[in-house]
């Protein structure tokens, strides 16, 4: 049967007034018991003792004193008023009678024994009654005490049985119930209470498990859904044709796609939740890929029986601003490498084939400079320097795609050797003399003394410092000054081109050794925007290092330097 916690706590609070009030009840009433026998003993026994100590008294004057006489009749009346015991009534009446023939004789003292033994039998009736009546006052209070302390000790056990049960009764189940809470706070949805109590707790505990079964059909519910979207998106990331690898923001990897796989000669199930930098010690491409480098976005692997290219991009997932993982996708440029491959042996072999055809033009135009072969007029003399010129340009462009073209396939043949600066500024000053003239730019040198040999290929370097000077000459004004310098610096010989010119925008100095790169505005027809990529290529491939200087209005400095030998 079950006890609602409001009747429970209504019955505790009523068992404890009933003890209260019973304990008062019975107190009360032996307490008024002792006290009504104290007032008998008092009344019935107590007052006739005195009557007797006086009638005596009274029954010694009687020939002194002439009171006496009434005295002993008034309290003989009073105590003939106050019979209360067995075989007093008789003694009084004796006494009475005696008394009477003493009133009607008073000289006569024979019948004075007759009187004392009367009132004597009264006394002795009175003081045993006093004697039962106090054992009786001790029985009852001996009741009292045996009756209060049965009903105290069964109280007390009572009331510990109330002290250690109630407020468990209510503090376990809220014990319970915070536990339960505090679970589904931390998205335990499986948590319920079984409380066996039937009493409102029990109704809460319901509720609770009520409330728990919903939030984990809730759960389930929406779990299905996120699996089921989890699984189409692995799908769409498995299926697709680029290689994909998924870590987390502490490099542990999380997913692979089938082409990674491939890629990398590895499992899925055997490396996710490994810590990327662990795989990558036993695996080159992982390494390769896991490398910041953000210049290095071609990868060549060998995959499909064939040696692939892709592109790597690192995309960083984030998610409130905060970094939650990386994404690395390596799309195939394979066949994009392969048309590219294929532009670049065209231009090579066109460029190659250009080269014979416009060095007979030169020839066959110096040739018709030639008085011997014939005077010419002014203006024949000014096509013929026209026909030079464009066949010059037409050569440095057929030499600079060829150039790109060695950059492009990776065949840049090196003669790398000790090499004495000046002779590579030389060579480079012999080249430009002519340009510079044309524009009337002064050309100053300064060569650093002592300078050490340097470990270069000459002719690629001294083509670098002849882009650099041509590059000069073109974008200065006419008459200016450009100013060539070789210095040591630590243990680095630095070649340095200052130049007039108008400058370049900071923005596009990021840009200027990029391929076919031309800041734009830059007012120049014959230029191809190769060649600065061309001496990043020569001087990076020979072990140097190159750089630009440069504001708007200011002027240009290029450099390029290398260590010494
Ligand atoms: P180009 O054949 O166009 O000169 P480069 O690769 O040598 O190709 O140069 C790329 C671009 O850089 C040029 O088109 C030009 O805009 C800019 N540039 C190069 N050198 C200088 C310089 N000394 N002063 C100003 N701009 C320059």
């Amino acid at each position: 049967m079950s006890v609602r916690l409001k009747t429970k706590l209504s019955l505790g609070l009523i068992f404890l007034f009933i003890v209260i009030l019973s304990f008062g009840v019975l107190g009360l009433f032996y307490i008024n018991k002792l006290s009504n026998e104290g007032r008998l003993v008092l009344q019935n026994n107590h007052e006739s003792l005195v009557y007797c100590n006086r009638m005596l008294q009274a029954l010694e004057n009687i020939r002194t004193r002439k009171d006496a006489m009434s005295d002993f009749e008034e309290n003989l009346k009073k105590q003939q008023g106050n019979v209360t015991e067995v075989g007093e009534k008789e003694a009084t009446d004796d006494l009475a009678k005696n008394f009477t023939e003493l009133q009607a004789n008073p000289a006569d003292t024979s019948n004075y024994a007759d009187i004392r033994r009367a009132v004597y039998t009264i006394q002795d009736l009175n003081e045993m009654a006093i004697f039962r009546k106090n054992g009786q006052a001790q029985h009852t209070a001996e009741n009292a005490k045996g009756v209060l302390t049965i009903i105290f000790t069964v109280l007390t056990l009572v009331a510990f049985t109330f002290i250690f049960n109630l407020p468990g009764i209510i503090s376990d189940p809220i014990r319970k119930l915070s536990e339960g809470i505090r679970e589904i706070a931390g998205k335990n949805y499986t948590k319920r209470i079984y409380l066996k109590q039937d009493d409102e707790f029990g109704e809460l505990a319901n509720a609770f498990n009520i409330m728990a079964g919903k939030l984990d059909e809730y759960e389930s519910s929406n779990l299905a859904k996120v699996k089921f979207e989890k699984s189409r998106i692995e799908t769409i990331i498995n299926q697709m044709r680029d290689g994909i690898i998924g870590l987390d923001e502490k490099r542990n990897i999380l997913f692979l796609n089938a082409v990674s796989e491939k890629l990398l000669g590895l499992r899925e199930a055997d490396i996710t939740g490994k810590y990327a930098p662990d795989v990558a010690l036993t695996n080159d491409l992982v390494r390769t890929l896991l490398q910041d480098d953000p210049g290095k976005k071609e990868l060549k692997i060998f995959a499909d029986n064939k040696e692939s290219y892709f592109s790597k991009d690192v995309l960083d997932v984030t998610n409130n601003q905060t970094l939650i993982g990386q994404v690395i996708v390596l799309r195939n440029i394979t066949p994009f490498h392969e048309l590219n491959e294929a532009k670049t042996n065209f231009i090579a072999t066109v460029s190659h084939e250009l080269k014979t055809p416009i060095s007979s033009i030169k020839m066959s135009a110096r040739l018709l400079t030639d008085s011997r072969v014939g005077s010419l007029n002014g203006e024949q003399q000014e096509l013929i320097r026209s026909i030079t010129d464009d066949a010059n340009r037409l050569l440095n462009i057929t030499g600079e795609l060829l150039n790109m073209s060695q950059v492009e396939t990776g065949k840049i043949q090196l003669k790398l050797q000790p090499a004495d600066p000046a002779t590579i500024l030389e060579q480079a000053m012999q080249a430009v003399q002519f340009q510079a003239q044309q524009r009337q730019i002064q050309i100053h040198t300064a060569l650093g003394e002592g300078l050490p040999l340097i470990l270069a290929d000459v002719e690629k370097t001294s083509w670098v410092l002849i882009n650099f000077l041509t590059n000069a000459i073109k974008y200065s004004p006419e008459r200016s000054a450009v100013d060539v310098t070789i210095f040591k610096k630590d243990n680095q010989v630095e070649f340095l081109v200052k130049d007039q010119g108008n400058g370049i925008e900071e923005k596009y100095l990021p840009r200027i050794f990029e391929k076919y790169f031309k800041v734009p505005g830059t007012h120049d027809r014959i230029g191809t925007g190769l060649g600065l990529s061309i001496s990043k290529e020569f001087i990076e491939a020979q072990g140097g290092h190159i750089w630009v200087n440069s504001r708007l209005g200011e002027g240009s400095q290029f450099g390029f330097g290398f260590a010494a030998a």
